[in-house]
């Protein structure tokens, strides 16, 4: 039997699956490393507890399924995106820990890019908005506040990269300095239209060029693992989003996927078209197998699965999320009551940071039910605020959603998702598609299948059909948008 590997280097932990040669998911390992908090708004990881908790992970995979090294014949890596770490070409050691994607302390040099008139050129070429999220300000940071960084640049002797980029470059033993489209789109310094790294952004903000990796499509030669003797190649490479949707086998325009995690996040493909959107969504590069890429619009939920850790970590009534599902069941009519999860502002297509969370229409028979099927209903309502902005940016009709992500377990909210977005909601067998994606791009690499074989290889778990009239659709949604139209511009600006 032969093997694919995929690593998945996720936020908190590093995962890796393994995946036989029909395609199958055999196994999962994971670990979690720690998270360091510096500052306040900053967020960092130790590069190097990444890649040892990778690699056993890797490891653990391969003794406690008595796996043969020589029997994989193809690795995938799939990554947190966006998070960026610097370090010395020669020994390897990481100049700075890595900043993640969440931290917060570059705002200000996005003021300043924003102040100095780059943030529509920044849109129309990296197809993102100018935000500390992205790669781009953290590379700054580093190289302005590092002793020694620029020193070293200008020796030569500085290599850049997020996260994929460090993991090959550590497992082919400093060879390969690659990365891929999908990762060098949410760095806000690569150019989605030429396809190569953008020289205005980078002069602007006096990056070298010198120190990024050469961008390869995701299903390419990105060098070779040597694990005990074995040459073992790294195929797939994408970022998380998407990798599951590739995953997922949304290969055709108009395909989305929602990832319900701690946010949520969707994407939809959108073929050749390179679309902007007028409502703050972002445009990014899809996984691709050939050098013709395809795009996708991506929309996120800040607060989706955190709310429902919210009901159970800090108003403390749930015990555990999966409760929620017979909670709202339980509770036969909720028309009248929405919780708005505000809690730290409200992304697209609302895009506003002084909206806080609240509770709309509560009674004198209120209880802590209604406010936990309130809550999980949130998700479904997020969601549908995404779609509708996406169906009007890439101007096609939804036809049905693919799921996946921790909360898309739940069955009481996947009904309400389809309710109220009048679609189908496709739940696969498999609900890991990010692991997935990473694993059959690098199989297709190695010819061990293709796409027909991933799209026949989709197992659905079940199909959730809408089931409530459009009248009553509506009156629902209508009382969402009027609850979040009153949380917003809620606190002093
Ligand atoms: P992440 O990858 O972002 O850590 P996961 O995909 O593991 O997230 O999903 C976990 C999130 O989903 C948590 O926020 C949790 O509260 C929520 N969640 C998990 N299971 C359920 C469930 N059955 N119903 C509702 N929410 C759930």
């Amino acid at each position: 039997m032969k093997y694919v590997i995929a690593l998945d280097q996720g936020t908190t932990s590093s995962r890796a699956v393994l995946i036989d040669e029909s395609g199958n998911l055999i196994d999962i390992k994971q670990k979690e490393f720690s998270q360091i908090f510096p500052n306040r708004g900053w967020v960092e990881h130790d590069p190097l507890e990444i890649l040892s908790s990778q690699i056993k992970v890797f490891e653990d995979l391969l003794s406690s399924n008595s796996i043969d090294p020589k029997s994989i014949i193809s690795l995938g890596i799939t990554n947190q995106r966006e998070t960026t770490v610097l370090w010395d070409k020669d020994t390897g050691k990481p100049l700075y820990n890595a900043i993640v994607w969440q931290d917060k302390r570059t705002a200000n040099i996005c003021e300043k890019i924003k102040k100095d008139g780059l943030e529509e050129y920044i849109k129309e070429n990296t197809g993102l908005v100018v935000d500390s999220y992205f790669s781009a300000t953290k590379i700054k940071w580093i190289i302005d506040n590092v002793d020694g960084v620029r020193d070293k640049i200008n020796k030569n002797k500085v290599l850049a990269g997020t996260i994929d980029s460090w993991l090959i470059y550590n497992l082919t033993s400093f060879k390969c300095h690659f990365t891929d489209f999908t990762n060098a789109s949410r760095t806000m310094v690569f150019n989605i239209k030429s396809l190569k790294w953008d020289s205005k952004i980078l002069s602007y903000l006096d990056i070298p060029t010198s120190i990024l990796p050469n961008v390869l499509p995701s299903s390419s030669n990105f060098g070779t693992f040597n694990y005990k003797g074995c040459n073992i190649p790294i195929n797939g490479v994408a970022g998380d989003q998407q990798s599951a949707l590739f995953g997922q086998a949304c290969f055709e325009d108009g395909m989305v996927k929602n990832t319900y995690g701690t946010g949520c996040f969707l994407l939809m493909n959108t073929g050749k078209k390179m679309n902007l959107s007028q409502n703050g969504l972002l445009t990014t590069i899809a996984c691709s197998t050939t050098k013709s890429i395809n795009y996708a619009l991506e929309g996120s939920v800040f607060i989706a699965g955190a709310a429902i850790q919210w009901l159970r970590d800090s108003l403390k009534i749930i015990k555990s999320a999966s409760e929620t599902e017979e909670i709202a069941n339980s509770i036969l009519e909720l028309e009248d009551i929405y919780v708005v999860p505000a809690f730290a502002g409200l992304g697209a297509p609302y895009w506003d940071m002084y909206s806080r969370g609240a509770i709309f229409g509560l009674t004198r028979d209120t209880g802590k039910d209604h406010i936990v099927k309130a809550t999980l209903e949130s998700l479904a309502y997020q969601t549908k605020d995404i779609i509708e902005v996406m169906e009007k940016d890439a101007n096609l009709k939804l036809q049905s959603l693919k799921v996946d992500g921790g909360a898309c377990n739940n069955n009481y909210l996947m009904q309400f998702q389809s309710d109220i977005l009048n679609s189908d909601v496709l739940r696969p067998e498999i609900i890991e598609s990010t692991a997935m994606g990473a694993g059959y791009l690098a199989g297709i690499y190695s010819s061990l299948w293709d796409k027909n074989k991933i799209i026949s290889n989709q197992k659905i778990n079940k199909i959730f059909k809408p089931n409530i009239d459009s009248k009553k659709r509506k009156r629902l949604y209508l009382g969402w948008n009027k609850a979040v139209n009153r949380t917003l511009n809620w606190i002093e600006k």
